[in-house]
C-alpha cells in the first residue's frame, strides 16, 4: 500500500472511505467525530442510531452522507486512562486493523484515518503512531491501495513523517 501523510481536515477528503474516531454510543461528539457529523449531515447520525453501539476496538460502516467519500467507517479507540497500557495498545491496534479489514471487504481502494484516540481520549501520540505502523506492516490488503493518515496537529504530522520514512 502507498502511504500518504497529510496535515488537513479529514472531512474535505475524497477517499473511498473515511474513518471516524467515534464513541461507543455512536452518538457524535466533539473533535473529529463532531466535524464529520457536522459536514456529513444528519443522515449519518440516523444510520448510527440504527446500529446503536460499537465496542471499543471494533468498527462499523455507514454511508458518508454529504461527504465526498462512499463510506464512513466508525471505530472506537480506547480511552488511554481507562485501561492498563498494554490493553490500550491492543484496543487501538484492533481499531485500526478492523477498520482496514472493513474497508478492504467493502472493495475500497483508498482509505483515510484520523489519529484515533490521540485527542480527547488521551493516547500518547508517538506510542499510537508506532502501533499504527505495526498494524499496517502486518496487513495484507486485497483491494486497498492507498492509505492516508490525515493529521490535524503538527505534532502528529511530524511523528508520522519521521516514523514512515522507513516504511
Ligand atoms: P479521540 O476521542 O479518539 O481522541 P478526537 O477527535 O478528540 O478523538 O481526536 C482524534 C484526532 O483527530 C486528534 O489528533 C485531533 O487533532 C484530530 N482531529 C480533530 N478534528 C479533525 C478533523 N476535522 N480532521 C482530522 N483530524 C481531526
Amino acid at each position: 500500500m502507498k502511504i500518504n501523510i497529510i496535515l488537513d481536515d479529514i472531512t474535505k477528503l475524497k477517499t473511498d472511505a473515511i474513518v471516524n474516531a467515534a464513541n461507543r454510543q455512536l452518538a457524535g461528539g466533539g473533535g473529529v467525530d463532531g466535524a464529520i457529523h457536522k459536514a456529513g449531515g444528519s443522515a449519518i447520525l440516523e444510520e448510527c442510531r440504527q446500529i446503536g453501539y460499537c465496542e471499543t476496538g471494533k468498527a462499523v460502516v455507514t454511508t458518508a452522507g454529504n461527504l465526498l467519500s462512499r463510506y464512513l467507517i466508525h471505530t472506537v479507540g480506547p480511552i488511554w486512562h481507562e485501561h492498563p497500557a498494554l490493553m490500550a495498545d491492543l484496543l487501538l491496534s484492533l481499531s485500526y486493523r478492523n477498520s482496514l479489514l472493513l474497508a478492504d471487504h467493502l472493495d475500497c481502494k483508498s482509505l483515510a484515518f484520523p489519529n484515533i484516540s490521540t485527542g480527547v481520549y488521551g493516547f500518547p501520540k508517538d506510542r499510537a503512531a508506532e502501533l499504527v505502523k505495526e498494524v499496517v506492516q502486518h496487513f495484507e490488503p486485497e483491494k486497498l491501495e492507498i492509505l492516508t493518515f490525515c493529521c490535524f496537529d503538527q505534532e502528529n504530522y511530524d511523528i508520522y513523517n519521521e516514523l514512515f520514512k522507513t516504511f
